[in-house]
C-alpha cells in the first residue's frame, strides 16, 4: 500500500510552520473526527491525518522524513540516520533513487508511473444560508466548475480518428535518467521526460475540444442536503464529486463549508439559542405570561413577579438539534427590563406617585443579584 506524503495530507508545504502544521492538524481532524463525519472513509482519512501529525509535529521525526520520507520500520532503517543504509542496496522498504535525488537536488520528486490511476482533486465550496435552514437542514443544489472528461476524445487528448502515441523518448515511463558526475562518482538521476512532460504519452493530433488536456472545465449543478443542526464553520463531505481521477483511479470529493448568516432576534452557540425578551417593569414587577419566538414556533413563557432585568429562564429543546442527532439544545431567555423614553403627563404623575410611596431606596436584593452576576462574570464561571 503505498503512503501519501504526510505534507499532502495536511494539504501544507514542506515549508509549513510548527503554527500551520498544528492550526491545519486541528481543522482537519475535527472534520474527519468519527465521532463527527459518518461518511465511509473519514476513519482511515482520520489516522491518516493522526499520523501525519505524529510525524510533522516532531522535529526530529520531521527532519529524518523530510530527508527520507517514508520509512519502512521493518526495514530496519527506524532508528533514523543513516544505521540502516547499508541494507538500502536491497531495496526494501525506500526508494534509493529518491534517497539521492534529495542528497544531489535531482528535483525531489518521487517516482511515479504516469499510467498508474490516480485519484482526482478534492474540491472545496464555500456556501451561505439563512440562519433557519442551518437549523432544520434542507435540500439544496450548489453549482460548481469542476473538471470532466472530455466528450469529443473520452480523455486521451487525441483527435477523434487519431491515437495518442507512447512517447519513444522514455518508452511511455514519463521519466528519464540521466547521469551525473558527483564528488561521489557517476550518479543516475531520473527526470521528468521532456519530450512528453512526464505524461508517457505524445499526441500527435490534439483534440479539438480539450486541446489536447483530456478534460474540460464545465459548470455543473450538485445536490447538496443541509444536515439540520449545522453550524457556522462545520464542513459536508460531498463523496465522489471533486475532479475525476486520472488514469481511471476514482473521483476526488467535494467540501461544503456552510457559512450561516446571522438572524435577527437569535443568537446561536452550538445546539443552544439565546433570545433578549424586552418586557416592561410592570410585567416584570406583577409578573406575566407572554409568548416567545422560538425556532419551533411561539412559546408561553411565565414571568414570576420580581423578576429582575437579566434574568435567564430555559425553554427546554427549544434550541438547535444536533448536527450528529444527539438531542436537541435549548432556548435560554434573557429577560432585558426596558425603561421608556417617552412618557405621557398621566404616566409620569404615577411613577412620581409611585416613588414617593416606595421611597428612593434600591431594595438589598436586586443589588446583591447584580453583583454576584458581576463577580460571576469576572471570575469567570
Ligand atoms: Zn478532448
Ligand atoms: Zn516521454
Amino acid at each position: 500500500m503505498s503512503k501519501r506524503d504526510y505534507y499532502e495530507v495536511l494539504g501544507l508545504s514542506k515549508s509549513a510552520t510548527k503554527e500551520e502544521i498544528k492550526k491545519a492538524y486541528r481543522k482537519l481532524s475535527k472534520q474527519y473526527h468519527p465521532d463527527i463525519n459518518k461518511e465511509p472513509g473519514a476513519d482511515e482519512k482520520f489516522k491518516e491525518i493522526s499520523e501525519a501529525y505524529e510525524v510533522l509535529s516532531n522535529e526530529q521525526k520531521r527532519a529524518q522524513y523530510d530527508q527520507f520520507g517514508h520509512t519502512d520500520p521493518n526495514a530496519g532503517f527506524g532508528g533514523g540516520g543513516f544505521g540502516g543504509f547499508g541494507g538500502a542496496g536491497g531495496g526494501a522498504g525506500f526508494d534509493f533513487d529518491d534517497i539521492l535525488n534529495t542528497f544531489f537536488g535531482g528535483g525531489g520528486s518521487r517516482r511515479r508511473d504516469p499510467n498508474a490511476p490516480r485519484k482526482g482533486s478534492d474540491l472545496s465550496y464555500s456556501m451561505t444560508i439563512d440562519f433557519m435552514d442551518a437549523i432544520f437542514g434542507k435540500e439544496t443544489e450548489v453549482e460548481i466548475d469542476r473538471e470532466e472528461e472530455c466528450g469529443t476524445c473520452h480523455g486521451d487528448g487525441a483527435k477523434p480518428g487519431t491515437k495518442a502515441e507512447t512517447c519513444s523518448e522514455c518508452s511511455g515511463t514519463g521519466q528519464i535518467s540521466v547521469t551525473q558526475n558527483t564528488p561521489f562518482g557517476q550518479m543516475v538521476n531520473r527526470r521528468a521526460c521532456p519530450t512528453c512532460q512526464g505524461t508517457g504519452k505524445i499526441i500527435p493530433e490534439k483534440c479539438p475540444e480539450c486541446h489536447g488536456r483530456g478534460r474540460v472545465t464545465k459548470r455543473k449543478k450538485i445536490r447538496v442536503t443541509i444536515p439540520a443542526g449545522v453550524d457556522d464553520g462545520q464542513q459536508l463531505r460531498v463523496a465522489g464529486q471533486g475532479e475525476p481521477g486520472v488514469n481511471g483511479g476514482p473521483s476526488g470529493d467535494l467540501y461544503v463549508e456552510f457559512r450561516v448568516k446571522p438572524h435577527e432576534k437569535f443568537i446561536r452557540d452550538g445546539d443552544d439559542i439565546y433570545l433578549n425578551l424586552p418586557v416592561t417593569f410592570p410585567q416584570a414587577s406583577l409578573g406575566d405570561e407572554v409568548e416567545v419566538p422560538t425556532v419551533h414556533g411561539k412559546v408561553k413563557l411565565k414571568i414570576p413577579a420580581g423578576t429582575q432585568s437579566g434574568t435567564k429562564f430555559r425553554l427546554k429543546g427549544k434550541g438547535a438539534p444536533n448536527v450528529h442527532g444527539y438531542g436537541t439544545g435549548d432556548q435560554h431567555v434573557i429577560v432585558n427590563i426596558v425603561t421608556p423614553k417617552k412618557l405621557t403627563e398621566k404616566q409620569k404623575q404615577l411613577l412620581r406617585d409611585f416613588a414617593e410611596i416606595s421611597g428612593d431606596e434600591v431594595p438589598d436584593e436586586y443589588e446583591s443579584s447584580l453583583f454576584d452576576r458581576l463577580r460571576r462574570k469576572v471570575k469567570g464561571d
